[in-house]
């Protein structure tokens, strides 16, 4: 008997052995071409040389030394080059070990800033309805699912959720994408008037919006808006690009292709590539400059922040992927979408398929015209998720509440490294578990 505590009580999973490039083996020797990165995490792929000689070289110079007392050689230049990319006035970097830390570092990071500025009554956080930051206590509370705030509810902190930028089903008939987008991001201003602009510390949101809903791009011109009404009124913008983040899209940050800059940005998954546990927080050297001239103290940490290993294996992943293999991304996504549009844009339970570079989302429903969502009893996603299992693919279906809609999707997100005969394995896959669950 197992003693170690499964994510899945019910479940029993097969035993991870090897990675060999795209693909995870197991301990019966069967392979499955790993079509979401886990959780968009292995944008490498399973068996960099360059990224496992990085870490075995700093573990045989050093591999920890606490931040209270000293940097780290690998910590340095990861920031500097992660701040040679960064969009705007991000300036600095607390290293973390996942996204939900950087997401709780980022919210206290905001709460300090202000206290150090003397706004003290800044302290409530709008988020969106249909967004994951993470399963720590701040970070799940400014998260859009409320099945998964709800068993926890006493606990969170108090966050207000606004509409997310969901065109397939926000869109009214008579609006442009446009006009639904400025509609949607207004929601923001009206509801930091509600609350009085003077109790508002910022605005959270995934640029492209992952596990919980399936790559939601934004419409064109949104987040020009919200940065926009931030500004306006003071409060930090802080996005959350923990899944979308590190070249997902196509570009380094997600961000970049809706022109705007964040105060505050959380990043992980594709930073460590999942060869080591890393996230980070960056932020504007206003901020910095604000805590450096106040206290002079982050009242935050952990003690694995800036972990030197985590951080050569970072390293090692960041030069990769800015010495040209986040160009590939932005091809490679949209061969993958149109073979997609191929094999399911006609399928009668496909309602959607949308996304960005290597990040693609489908969803699943009962009725094409009416959209109308599968009861989540049937348990639509899981069956997938199962059947393309089976079948030797990994990929993430997700269900639950959409923006207040129960739904099913799937969401691909599978390694930079992939080639062309990839992306039709991927769709042959999917299509054997479609055809397993319809
Ligand atoms: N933010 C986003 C957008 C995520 O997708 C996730 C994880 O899926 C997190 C935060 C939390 O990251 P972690 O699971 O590393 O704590």
């Amino acid at each position: 008997m197992s003693h170690v505590f499964p994510r899945h009580t019910k479940a029993s999973t097969p035993v991870a052995v090897g990675g060999d490039g795209c693909y995870i083996i197991d301990s019966n020797g069967k392979k499955y071409f790993d079509g979401s990165g886990g959780a968009a995490v292995s944008c490498l792929g399973h068996s960099d040389p360059d990224v496992t000689a990085a870490i075995k070289g700093q573990v045989d110079h050093i591999a920890f030394a606490h931040t209270g007392f000293f940097t780290s050689e690998p910590a340095e230049q990861l920031a500097d080059l992660l701040i040679e990319h960064a969009p705007g006035k991000l300036d600095r970097v607390y290293f973390v070990s996942g996204g939900s830390e950087a997401m709780e570092a980022a919210l206290k990071l905001a709460r300090q800033y202000f206290l150090e500025k003397g706004e003290t009554s800044r302290h409530r956080v709008i988020a969106r309805r249909q967004s994951y930051h993470g399963n720590t206590l701040g970070a799940l509370a400014t998260g859009g699912n409320q099945w998964r705030r709800e068993p926890f509810a006493p606990l969170m902190i108090e966050t207000s959720h606004i509409s997310p930028c969901y065109e397939y089903r926000g869109r009214a008939d008579d609006e442009t994408a446009v006009e639904y987008g400025q509609r949607v991001a207004n929601e923001l201003e009206t509801e930091i008037q509600r609350l009085g602009a003077e109790n508002v510390m910022a605005f959270v949101a995934e640029p492209v919006v992952g596990a919980t809903a399936g790559a939601v791009t934004p419409v064109e011109g949104y987040f020009k808006r919200i940065r926009e009404i931030c500004d306006h009124y003071g409060i930090l913008l802080i996005l959350d690009e923990v899944m979308c983040g590190m070249g997902r899209t196509g570009s380094l940050f997600a961000c970049e292709q809706d022109d705007i800059a964040p105060d505050i940005l959380a990043i992980a998954k594709g930073l460590g590539a999942g060869y080591q546990p890393i996230g980070a927080m960056l932020c504007t050297s206003e901020i910095y400059e604000a805590i450096e001239n106040g206290s002079g103290f982050f009242q935050h940490g952990h003690t694995y922040i800036g972990h030197p290993t985590a951080c050569a294996a970072s390293l090692a992943v960041l030069k990769k992927l800015t010495g040209g293999l986040v160009d590939q991304v932005h091809p490679l996504g949209d061969k993958l979408d149109a073979t997609l549009r191929e094999a399911f844009g006609q399928h009668p339970h496909v309602g959607d398929i949308r996304g960005r570079g290597l990040f693609r989302g489908i969803e699943i429903v009962e009725d094409r015209e009416s959209k109308t969502p599968f009861d989540t009893k049937r348990g639509v996603n899981k069956a997938l998720k199962k059947a393309a299992f089976e079948a030797g693919l990994i990929c993430y279906p997700m269900g639950g509440t959409i923006d207040g809609v129960k739904g099913d999707h799937i969401l691909l997100a599978p390694p930079f490294i992939m080639e062309d005969q990839h992306i039709s394995e991927i769709t042959d896959k999917l299509q054997t578990a479609f055809k397993a669950v319809f």
